[in-house]
């Protein structure tokens, strides 16, 4: 079944709602073929509107848990590592707003920043749901809050190293994604553990927990 959406420029990830689909799933074990990697870590970085947190706790464990479901056939997953308080503001417009928050960047992990509103960089009121950047010498990815279920995960596909978008219907790195749960291509998924395999070398993210080698728990979606 595809989720709601519509046709954007590259510019950005688009914004939309997905359909809730009320299904149990089980999800694939990897393949034997694939050795898991350590997960890796996320921290959230949430922005605040007039002191209030703009999304909780449940919001941040759904993103992961979808982007477990999608990496773990591949040998890949992601542990939430912390959360914190964004400083900035949670509007993010200009590719200068994107920029600044690489000053907010934690060194060893995937800083996924939640912020009210992303704004396409052509125009800064069109909003989007989600940017892998870099800047500062930084790479991170930046979510909206109105943003797909599968919104961060598609960005950790970039911050895996995949570049541009895919034109097949339900594959993650698409615009057009499927639920309850987009696919990863074998070629793909090779390239982004090889990419997870550098950090890992170099330190660019520390291992988080061996969550790659078990299944992301039977749920409802
Ligand atoms: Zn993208």
């Amino acid at each position: 079944m595809r989720g709601l959406s519509v046709g954007r420029s590259s510019r950005g990830c688009l914004v939309g709602v997905g359909l809730a689909v009320l299904l149990v799933t089980c999800v694939p074990t990897p393949s034997s073929a694939v050795r898991p990697l350590p997960a890796l870590p996320i921290t959230f970085v949430v922005g605040r509107i007039e002191g209030r947190a703009i999304v909780d706790d449940a919001w941040i464990d759904a993103q992961v848990e979808m982007a477990n479901r999608v990496y773990h056939p591949h040998g890949l997953a992601f542990v939430r590592a912390g959360r914190r308080a964004l400083l900035r503001p949670a509007v993010v417009r200009s590719t200068a707003d994107r920029d600044a928050l690489a000053r907010e960047a934690e060194r060893g992990v995937i800083n996924a920043f939640v912020v009210e509103h992303l704004g396409d960089a052509a125009d800064p009121d069109d909003a989007i749901g989600g940017r892998h950047w870099r800047a500062r010498g930084r790479q991170y990815v930046i979510v909206a809050r109105e943003c797909w279920r599968d919104t961060l995960a598609h960005e950790i596909g970039h911050f895996l190293g995949h570049r541009g978008h895919s034109d097949v219907i339900g594959n993650l790195m698409s615009y057009l994604r499927v639920l309850p749960v987009s696919r990863l291509t074998d070629a793909q998924a090779s390239a982004m553990r090889r990419a997870a395999r550098r950090y890992l070398r170099t330190g660019e993210l520390r291992a988080g927990a061996r969550g790659a080698t078990r299944s992301p728990r039977r749920q409802i979606v």
